[in-house]
């Protein structure tokens, strides 16, 4: 124990004369400079922890919304192109004042058609990441009416509160992708949905959280059952997009463009019709004849498709996008101090192999996982610190693999 006793900072150790502020705690005391270091690593760690900003989300414009939508998804400009102007106008909407002259501006939830793995949940996932809210992804396929097995369709603002961390005003600005969409399509329009999970009923449930209402969602999920409190959540700026792959929608959009060509002019700009890929004729008609209600396609406004990805669309998926596949490993090896390298003539041999398996960008982890699995296992034990992928490397791995499987069935 010395004799007189220094007050000083118990953090920086700095004394008293040395400091402008310093506040007594029980034990110690704190300085103004600790304090402001303090605050800013509370303010750094709740934005990791919630992340959401509510107020003044920052708008970017519809040009910037695509050019940040490049960065993490290749090709798809068309569906970019519409999503960029409906987030753009979903936020404006957001942040619109009671308006003097009572236009007031739609919600505009979002459709997006097209095939398994071309990108759908990746463009939604990608806009939440870029708006900073709470995001959930949510199988159209879990949800029935009230009363029947399964998940009621409040449990899918569930997810969304669990994301927002409870969140509830964070969740009501949230995005939910709700994933196959076109499975809960009506069976009598459409026979080759074989599986109706009560499709209308669902459609019907559905309507009410896509048009904006107050929704008592269990906040664990599940049934409802009567002694779970309810949390009341306002679905009314909560943007909505469905995807689906609406297999064998080109049918019917063909069957409208043929009837309309013969009475009207042809729907293509050059009068011509790409017999090839219909999907881009995609209009709200179709998913009605597809099984969608009509009162759901008009809560879904925004309507755009997906294309299937092209062997130089997957080439570009494996490096380009800002967290590609390749750049992850590449990170996972630096960790261990390993310099890694893909050859090229690897890459193009993942992307042959993702083609012949029919498997799309889905494929390219899958089969980038095979490749790296042993080396993943063995390399952070065993000293190197040089990996090369050559394609020899590569298709051994990719041969065993399909090897075992084929012994398997
Ligand atoms: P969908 O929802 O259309 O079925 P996803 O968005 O889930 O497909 O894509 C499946 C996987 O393929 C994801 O890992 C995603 O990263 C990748 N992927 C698909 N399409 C693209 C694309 N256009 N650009 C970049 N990656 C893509």
């Amino acid at each position: 124990m010395g004799m007189k006793k220094v007050d000083r900072c118990s953090f920086c150790g700095r004394e008293k004369k040395d400091v402008q502020l310093l506040i007594a705690g029980m034990e110690g005391h704190i300085c103004e400079n600790c304090i402001e270091q303090a605050h800013s690593i509370v303010e750094e760690e709740f934005k990791k922890n919630v992340g959401f900003d509510l107020h003044g989300v920052e708008l970017k414009k519809p040009r910037e919304i695509k050019a940040f939508l490049d960065q993490y998804v290749i090709g798809q400009d068309d569906a970019k192109k519409i999503l960029s102007v409906a987030v753009y106008n979903h936020y404006k909407r957001l942040n619109q004042k009671v308006s003097e002259d009572g236009t007031e501006i739609e919600k505009s939830n979002i459709i997006l058609v097209g095939p398994t793995g071309t990108g759908k949940t990746l463009l939604a996932k990608t806009i939440a990441k870029m708006l900073h809210v709470p995001f959930t992804i949510v199988d159209a396929t879990v949800l029935t009416e009230a009363g029947y097995v399964g998940e009621d369709i409040e449990s899918l603002l569930t997810r969304l509160l669990q994301a927002a961390d409870y969140n509830v005003e964070a969740a009501e600005r949230g995005i939910v992708f709700i994933d196959e969409i076109d499975k809960i399509a009506r069976k009598g329009d459409n026979p080759s949905i074989t599986r109706d999970v009560s499709g209308e009923g669902v459609q019907q449930g559905l309507l009410k959280l896509l048009e904006g209402s107050v929704v008592n969602v269990p906040p664990q999920g599940g049934r409802k059952h009567p002694e779970q409190k309810m949390i009341p959540v306002d679905t009314k700026n909560i943007l909505f997009v469905c995807g689906g792959a609406f297999e064998g929608i080109e049918r019917k959009i063909g069957l409208r463009l043929n009837t309309k060509v013969v009475g009207y002019k042809a729907v293509a700009e050059n009068g011509k019709i790409d017999r090839e890929h219909l999907l881009q004729y995609v209009s709200p008609q179709d998913l009605r004849a597809f099984g969608l209600i009509p009162e759901i396609v008009g809560r879904l406004p925004v309507l755009t498709y997906l294309v299937p990805l092209d062997r130089e669309s997957l080439r570009k998926i494996l490096t380009e996008p800002k967290n590609s596949i390749i750049r992850q490993y590449h990170k996972l090896f630096e960790m261990d101090g390993i310099q890694l390298e893909f050859k090229e003539e690897t890459l193009d041999l993942i992307v042959d192999k993702a083609i012949e398996f029919k498997l799309g960008a889905r494929g390219l982890r899958s089969i980038c996982e095979t490749i790296m699995i042993d080396a993943m296992f063995d390399m952070p034990s065993d000293g190197n610190k040089n990996m090369v992928i050559t394609p020899e490397f590569a298709l051994e791995k990719i041969e065993r693999i399909s090897t075992l499987r084929l012994q398997a069935s």
